[in-house]
């Protein structure tokens, strides 16, 4: 359901299919009998025994030594970034990424340390040369350059290993740490076949999402080694993030990371489906070859973008206001059969035209 639909729309079979973002899945019947069912304490005591399992399985997962269960991805880069750097300090930071443009520059306004932001090619990339030609050097003039942040996913594009590992290597070397928001991390591992851990071993520390593809209803883990996690630790009471029987909600998490990984590649197959599918109407332009995981950028001709979103909402298919581009994500709640039914509705749309 969402803002404007009314129960009954949403019961009617015409099912809602809302493709704005993997963040909107219901947690299923099984996730809600898990958090029902989980063993809870005081976790600012450490005693809440479901977050410190999760947060040991999330740790083995990525190959780090510990573990920090958090409200959000916001969260978790925010006391990951404040944990490597001090005030006075700077990350350098791909343009387009997520910490750089959609946090709110938190790490600034909370932590006193400032973003270098390098360009971003289309595949969501950053070069290895840029990053070394933006290390400041030992001068009273510049900040101290302390932090590398990565992403991968990078806009659903899968970021190739090679260059994850050349650029670890040119930040590691110059002393430089390196985190990596890996919002949809297991996204890129599924895709690939690669166990997650494989995939950031060159980095110091690493976020995930529950509540992406995943489809719990809240949760990231911040990952790393030991000392850093105690760091965080402290940051996120100091924010006002330390939960007490939040295994209720960790469970969630859990129960995802037990049955939601495997069937990430369903979501991939669809978003590569609907793309093929979108790709035959000539008013409507899909880069096919770019969709790596579950997501899609379509770009209708401008006069057809407000109509063409009004008239997708009216048969039960809701799609962000984004312009020129706009992001079509796939997820837990949409299937194969949806993804055909959003392909009708759009050919519905371009055949009255
Ligand atoms: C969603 C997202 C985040 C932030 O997660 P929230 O839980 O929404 O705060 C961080 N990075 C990337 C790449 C994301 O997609």
């Amino acid at each position: 359901m969402y803002a404007g639909m009314t129960k009954a729309d949403n019961a009617a079979s015409n099912r809602v299919v809302d493709l704005r973002s993997d963040t909107v899945t219901q947690p299923t019947p099984a996730m809600r009998e898990a958090m029902a069912r989980a063993e809870v304490g005081d976790d600012v005591f450490g005693e809440d025994p479901t977050i410190r399992a999760l947060e040991e399985k999330v740790a083995d997962l990525l190959g780090k030594e510990a573990g920090l269960y958090v409200t959000s991805g916001t969260q978790s880069n925010l006391l990951g970034v404040l944990s490597h750097c001090q005030r006075g300090e700077e990350y350098l930071i791909g343009d387009s990424y997520h910490v750089y443009r959609s946090e709110a520059l938190g790490t600034s306004v909370l932590g006193g340390v400032a973003s270098f932001p390098l360009k971003t090619d289309a595949g969501g990339g950053i070069d290895p040369g840029a990053v070394k030609a933006a290390i400041k050097p030992d001068d009273p003039h510049c900040p101290i350059t302390k932090l590398l942040c990565l992403e991968n996913t990078v806009s659903g594009r899968v970021q190739p290993q090679e260059r994850i590992e050349t650029l670890t290597a040119t930040a590691h070397a110059n002393g430089l740490s390196v985190h990596l928001d890996g919002a949809r991390l297991m996204n890129a591992a599924v895709k690939q076949g690669t166990a997650p851990a494989a995939l950031v071993a060159s980095v110091d520390t690493v976020s995930l999402c529950l509540s992406k593809g995943l489809g719990a209803p809240v949760g990231s883990v911040l990952t790393g080694p030991k000392d850093f996690i105690a760091r965080a630790r402290r940051l996120r009471k100091m924010l006002g993030g330390g939960m007490r029987q939040a295994g209720v909600i960790a469970a969630a998490g859990l129960h995802a990371l037990d049955h939601h990984v495997d069937r990430l590649a369903e979501d991939h197959a669809n978003a590569r489906r609907l793309a093929e599918g979108l790709a035959a109407f000539p008013r409507l332009a899909v880069d096919v070859d770019a969709v790596d995981t579950n997501m899609l950028f379509i770009t209708p001709h401008p006069d057809d973008a407000d109509p063409l979103r009004a008239h997708l909402a009216k048969h039960g298919v809701v799609i962000a206001g984004q312009r020129p581009k706009i992001r079509i994500v796939t997820h837990l709640d949409v299937t194969e059969s949806d993804v055909d039914r959003v392909i009708a509705a759009v050919g519905a749309f371009y055949g009255g035209r």
